[in-house]
């Protein structure tokens, strides 16, 4: 029966289809997981820059209190009597302790920050390790999806094939029950339609025997046919052109 072939051939169309979709769909939660790592990454960089920002006015402000420094030392050196002696070294005094305490906060700062910047590395490269497995993934894969669309090539044109050898009117009958029910041609096992489950009237099971016409199953309407007269059995395998498929 061509249309039962027909059938075949689109369900086989159907799940290539399928694959084809989900195939590259696999790699999305390693290609998700990536994403939010990098993410995470970039945002700790900006974070590490912002303190580097903060790095260089710090230490610019050391090097202006530094020549302060310089200045209140001269004018410690050159001072004549003891209030102005007392004046500047208060002077040199705060400004070393100025000094001193930004230092400090300096070194704090910049030991935290080589330490981002050395976990930041570390994360570096296991982000590119995972890089490389999608890329990796996606390199094998590529293989297999070109076999699918193959396939799928393959499998589009047996159907047109199949299409091609259906009569018209049947066609139409064919793909309204296709849209409607899923799929159109059903079995009959024991005179019960697989379709419906329901059983066909005896005498419906007994032209279906002759295989000489097209029968539709008087409840879900589907093109029906006795499996055991098509399925099993090797010598009804070749398809009988019976005129109206
Ligand atoms: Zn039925």
């Amino acid at each position: 029966m061509n249309l039962l072939q027909l059938q075949t051939c689109d369900v086989k169309v159907r799940e290539l289809d399928i694959a084809a979709k989900q195939l590259p769909a696999k790699l999305d939660p390693l290609r998700r997981d990536l994403a939010k790592l990098q993410g995470m990454l970039d945002a700790e960089r900006a974070k590490l820059a912002e303190t580097e920002a903060w790095r260089k006015t710090q230490q610019e402000q050391i090097d202006r209190e530094r020549e302060a420094l310089k200045a209140a030392q001269s004018k410690l050196q050159a001072s004549k009597n003891s209030k102005e002696f007392n004046a500047a070294s208060r002077e040199v005094e705060n400004k070393r302790k100025a000094i001193q305490d930004r230092e400090g906060e300096l070194k704090k700062v910049s030991e935290a920050a080589s330490q981002s910047n050395a976990q930041l590395a570390a994360r570096d490269a296991d982000v590119q390790k995972l890089r490389d497995n999608l890329a990796t993934s996606e390199g094998e894969m590529s293989g297999q999806i070109a076999e699918i669309d193959a396939q799928l090539a393959e499998a589009r044109a047996a159907r047109d094939a199949a299409r091609g050898s259906v009569e018209k009117s049947w066609l139409k009958t064919y793909d309204t029950l296709s849209a409607k029910r899923g799929y159109a041609v059903a079995p009959v096992v024991k005179g019960v339609c697989q379709g419906c489950h329901m059983a066909l009237p005896p005498q419906l099971n007994n032209i279906l025997a002759r295989m000489e016409s097209i029968e539709t199953c008087p409840r879900c309407g589907r093109l029906v046919y006795r499996k055991e007269l098509l399925e099993p059995p090797a010598s009804a395998d070749e398809p009988k052109p019976d005129g109206q498929s």
